[in-house]
């Protein structure tokens, strides 16, 4: 049984200070919710002071990103052991922003999730189309490819503990959400390919969750469906009342 997993991308927003006034509120509203895996990412630079500040609670610490190696001479980067001996116990890897923007493949999301996963990280995986790749139909080769590649080598064990986010990039920051039936249909179509490619219990454990523009309206629809098992949530995270909202709504 997969209990919903919710967490909060606050992309390149929040203070230092901003984020931890956070986290020390969002604690105790969260403190008796027992069946909801949450978990916030902040900035680098605020990830040691969050987890200190969510210490003993039941918000986990995400990093946004990391660098492939644990250390060297790589100017801007951070290493994944430097990114959980700041308090992290999650990643985001492979987001569409650093798609996007920062030349990310799967190749580079295949090299920083074997790092993650060898320093103890659990990697929250994003793969999803973009607009010209849905409507030239060819969404599930898209998805087939980041998937197929950006987890070669790594085993049905491995990612039976780890989480992929569908993000449709179209769907990403613009208030455009898929239906819940167009997120069942790639959900269901993921999880067959983790079941064919990586075994069936990488397949039943994998958290496979939804982002794009989530709000606490769609919530209870979308984590309806029966393949998917929570919500990555970018903008409306960043208002603790809609975030709380979200993960109350998660909750079956
Ligand atoms: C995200 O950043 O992963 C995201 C889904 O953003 P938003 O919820 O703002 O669309």
């Amino acid at each position: 049984m997969r209990h919903p997993f919710i967490a909060g991308n606050w992309k390149m927003h929040k203070t230092v200070h901003e984020a931890v006034v956070y986290v020390k509120e969002f604690r105790s509203l969260v403190k008796d919710i027992e069946d909801v895996e949450i978990v916030l990412a902040p900035t680098f630079t605020a990830i040691h002071a969050c987890a200190e500040a969510a210490r003993n609670s039941k918000v986990g610490i995400a990093g946004q990103n990391l660098h492939w190696e644990k250390q060297g001479a790589f100017t801007g980067e951070i290493g994944a052991p430097m990114v959980r001996e700041a308090g992290a116990d999650y990643v985001l890897i492979g987001h569409s922003e650093r798609r996007q923007y920062f030349g990310e493949t799967d190749q580079s999301v295949n090299r920083k999730l074997g790092a993650a996963l060898g320093a103890g990280l659990i990697a929250i995986v994003c793969v999803g189309e973009t607009l010209d790749e849905r409507e030239r139909n060819q969404t599930l080769a898209v998805l087939d490819r980041q998937i197929k590649d950006g987890f070669d080598g790594i085993t049905g064990d491995q990612i039976a503990g780890l989480v992929v986010a569908y993000e449709p990039v179209w769907a990403i920051g613009t208030g455009r959400t898929a239906t819940s039936a167009l997120a069942q249909e790639v959900h269901a179509h993921i999880r067959q390919r983790l079941r064919q490619w990586f075994g069936a219990p990488a397949a039943d454990q994998c958290h496979v969750i939804y982002g794009g523009s989530v709000k606490p309206e769609n919530t209870k629809e979308l984590l309806a469906q029966p393949d998917v098992d929570g919500a990555l949530v970018g903008g409306a995270s960043l208002d603790i009342k809609n975030f709380f909202e979200i993960v109350n709504r998660s909750r079956g």
